[in-house]
């Protein structure tokens, strides 16, 4: 990417902005830099590309790109490789600097340095948070002082070190952060946190287009960004990594790793963390030398392996997390005096370079410790008592595919199961199931994703607690003792095509992609109906027994102008692995036959995700995610202020994430109950849930319920506040749970035990109608994580969703959101069943009982 052409900015507009206020005095690249750095002048600095010296504005992420293609320009230590695009088609920079006589061997020095030779390799990582954006104004300063510099240390270090850039981890939040702060920024700088510069509109730039924090994903890899970036992770394997972050007002100074010691994941092996304190010497000599406070060991913590600074950790790696004071526009009042955007620059600055220096100084510990690692881990593994694991498909290929291109991200092997195997009484089919040997490279991350810990040293968490990873798939899975047969070749998964003569058309529900078939079916105006019962068919590949749920396309009901385009639609995802049976005879072998009542027609759904301040953006963005990318259904988002101008009549559903919702009023709550009497599906998570059990749906409805007496607790030392508030968090964990598989919502799981993410402590008010509730807490719910003794108590056979017909329509309550994170493709299925089978969820209401119990009434004969 070296024919970028560029074109200054007019220097009058540059001296415009000079002039904004005496206070903030204008610093050059060269004033942000080391006294000794003796900067090449043909190199050119940020602020001539720019026009504008670096943290006066904001950068936005074209401006940063093509600085960064400026420099490659004209520096012949810096390269730049576009690793992947953002959702919104931004590149993702792989900016390499190192000594111009090492940029044409890089692939020779990756080679040695993956064999344990080879240069130190850094890579620096910056503002995986959109509105943390210091860090990436900062990265433009560090690549011009590593391509400017002509200090002897710089080139020493240059001639060793191959350093790797990742000057903004999250193209499209910058962006949409830069704009706010830049379009809100004045010519003199605000300093009060509540004015709007400082407050953005909903949603935040912190998350990435679809509203997911990207600082969560190195694990489930859920977006381009990060698939990308993992990709280039082991391909580089840096020997530390570097994550800048900013952080809200609470803490007065800049933090470095190590974290909160007591909250280090076990997994991590101890030297990780002595390496992390010795590098934090570096960092607090250089804050030190610029005045600037700091802490360590606090706060923070590297527990979840699905963050920036952890995911090194179990790798071989050192992560690094940095989190400076978030300034969030030019300037900011604080407890320190008046804070500056180019204080927090420099900051980052700061800490890039005394990272370079410190890795450099300790250079030959992180090569022994890296090459040391991978061997370790193994033998920690052989001191297990199992071989490995092993995974099913639970009936869903595609679900297990999913789960097994994660791990190959991750650079995990994995291999065919070659003959039948029982473990832990279940029973795994090869072709349906694979094999994880424990002994192997990266037998750390495997046991990360694999371990169900529910024991903690420390009971206060950063983030969640648990991520088992095929619990969350809800594949069957378990350790085995010994290794099973394995085979080279992966049982191929294409299907058999549809055929074109044939009478109907079945699809199994239990597959992943069966949701994405039914709305392209819709969307071909196919008249498909879903089975309420079992029954089995004979098909073009003999007897197969069908589950509730089970699409059924008859031929003969389809308006013969959509005939091809539905039976086209069918035959291209059989022939991508999708199950889709043909039959000759609408007629069963057992179970009801296509033309019996059984059979409800599916109408089209036009869903509303309602949104706005107060609501959470991360779980309304999951069900954005679901509906854009997986189920390819359009997804309008209304913020709830505008809802009052909506007509509720053009949409089917309304989906309603967790949130606060004190702003919706009542005439509101008036309309959307009507709407739901009317036949409308309401889906309601966490406290939306609660609040949607404070709608009434009845003609009368009674005055508020009065507040129950208060409860004096005995008491408590003063200090054992933050220990007792953290038993009472449910940060997230893994739940059990039991689901009723003869309910809609339920259709197409295969198994009733269905593990669930839990986080938050909305506890769902029963229903009265005993055949509303689908999923249920276990009595002995925790699979994994942490959840405090009174919290577990309190769910223990509790529901965790509830589905109420109210009217012609349905209310859903989920406790939790089952789409956590995207990666929770498990419970994924109680959503998409509330969306397309919500509407065949029937009135349940038993004829009232009051006396004797009636005797059974005779059966009618005919
Ligand atoms: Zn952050």
């Amino acid at each position: 990417m070296k024919n970028a052409s560029f074109i200054p900015l007019p220097l009058l507009f540059a001296m415009a902005l000079l002039a904004i206020s005496p206070r903030l005095q204008a610093l050059s690249s060269a004033d942000y830099l080391p006294a000794d750095a003796d900067l090449d002048p043909s190199v050119p600095t940020p602020e001539s590309a720019l026009g504008w010296e670096v943290g006066d504005w904001h950068v936005g992420h074209d401006r940063l790109v093509q600085y960064m293609q400026v420099l490659a320009d004209a520096s012949p230590r810096v390269s730049i490789k576009e690793i992947g695009r953002s959702h919104e088609h931004r590149p993702l920079l792989q900016v390499v600097i190192t000594h111009s006589d090492n940029q044409d061997q890089l692939e020779s020095l990756r080679q040695e340095h993956l064999e344990g030779e080879g240069p130190l390799v850094v890579w620096l990582g910056y503002s995986v948070h959109g509105d943390e954006p210091s860090g990436s104004n900062a990265s433009m300063l560090a690549a011009y002082y590593l391509a400017a510099s002509r200090s002897g240390f710089v080139n020493e270090l240059l001639l060793g070190t191959v350093i790797l850039i990742d000057p903004s981890l999250n193209p499209d939040g910058l962006d949409r952060f830069a704009s706010w702060a830049n379009q809100n920024a004045g010519r003199q700088p605000v300093g009060d946190p509540v004015t709007r510069q400082h407050v953005q509109n909903w949603p935040s730039a912190r998350t990435n287009h679809y509203w997911f924090d990207l600082n969560r994903d190195w694990l489930p890899l859920v977006h381009p960004e990060s698939r990308a970036r993992i990709v280039e992770f082991h391909r580089w394997l840096p020997h530390v990594l570097t994550d800048h972050h900013e952080q809200g007002g609470r803490n007065p100074g800049f933090f470095f790793q190590p974290g909160v010691p007591s909250r280090q994941n076990p997994l991590t092996p101890d030297e990780n963390f002595e390496l992390t304190r010795e590098l934090a010497r570096y960092h607090a000599q250089a804050m030190d030398e610029s005045g600037q406070p700091y802490f360590t060991e606090d706060a923070y913590d590297d527990f979840y392996f699905g963050k920036g600074s952890t995911y090194p950790d179990i790798n071989g790696s050192v992560g690094i997390l940095f989190e400076q004071r978030a300034i969030r526009g030019q300037a900011l009042n604080t407890t320190n005096g008046l804070e500056t955007f180019r204080d927090a620059v420099s900051n980052q600055l700061s800490v890039s370079l005394s990272t370079l220096r410190g890795a450099w100084e300790l250079q030959d510990r992180l090569k022994a410790y890296q090459s040391g690692f991978h061997r370790a881990m193994m033998d920690r593994a052989e001191s297990r008592k199992f071989d490995g694991w092993i995974i099913g498909d639970d009936g869903d290929p595609a679900r297990a595919r999913a789960l097994l291109d994660v791990l190959d991200l991750h650079r995990v092997t994995w291999r065919p199961l070659g003959e039948v195997f029982s473990a832990a009484g279940q029973r795994f089919q090869p072709g349906h199931a694979w094999v994880i040997p424990a002994r192997q490279k990266q037998a750390a991350l495997i046991e990360a994703m694999m371990e169900q810990r529910t024991t903690f040293q420390d009971n206060t968490f950063y983030d969640v607690s648990a991520w088992t990873l095929p619990l969350a798939f809800n594949l069957p899975f378990t350790t085995v003792s010994r290794m099973p047969k394995t085979t080279e070749s992966p049982v191929a998964n294409r299907g058999n095509p549809a055929n074109k003569e044939a009478r109907a058309w079945l699809v199994p529900w239990r597959q992943m992609e069966a949701p994405r078939l039914l709305q392209q079916l819709m969307d071909s105006h196919a008249r498909v109906r879903s089975s309420r019962k079992a029954f089995s068919a004979n098909t073009t590949v003999g007897l197969i027994a069908f589950q509730p749920g089970a699409l059924v396309i008859q031929a003969g009901i389809q308006n013969p102008a959509h005939r091809e385009a539905i039976h086209a639609v069918l035959n291209e995802a059989a022939l991508d692995g999708l199950e889709v049976f043909s039959v000759d005879s609408t007629l069963t072998p057992a179970g009801p036959d296509f033309g019996a009542g059984h059979f409800p027609l599916l109408r089209p759904v036009r869903p509303l995700i309602v949104g706005g301040k107060g609501i959470s953006a991360y779980d309304t963005g999951t069900a954005w995610h679901l509906l854009d990318q997986r189920l390819e259904l359009a997804a309008p988002v209304i913020e709830h202020q505008h809802l009052g101008r909506a007509d509720l009549r053009d949409y089917t559903h309304l989906l309603i994430a967790d949130g606060t919702f004190k702003e919706m009023g009542l005439t509101l709550e008036g309309r959307i109950t009507r709407w739901v009497t009317d036949g409308g599906i309401l889906l309601s998570q966490g406290r939306a849930a609660t609040w949607a059990e404070s709608l009434c749906f009845e003609k009368e409805c009674p005055a508020e319920e009065a507040q129950p007496d208060r409860e004096i607790p005995s008491s408590r030392a003063y200090a054992e506040f933050a220990d007792d508030s953290a038993r009472l968090v449910i940060g997230g964990a893994i739940v059990a749970t039991v689901a009723d598989l003869s309910h809609p919502l339920a259709y197409g799981l295969s198994r009733p035990e269905l593990p669930l993410f839990r986080q938050g402590t909305t506890i769902l008010d029963p229903s009265e109608n005993a055949y509303a509730t689908p999923v249920r807490y276990a009595t002995d719910p925790l699979l994994a994580g942490f959840i405090g003794p009174v919290r577990l108590d309190e769910m223990r056979g509790q529901p965790a969703v509830i589905a109420e017909r109210q009217g012609d329509g349905l209310v859903v309550r989920f406790a939790n959101n089952p789409l956590f994170r995207g990666f929770w493709r498990g419970t994924e299925k109680l959503y998409i069943n509330a969306l397309y089978l919500g509407q065949i969820v029937q009135p349940t209401v038993l004829p009232r009982v009051t006396g004797a119990p009636v005797p059974e009434p005779e059966p009618v004969q005919q």
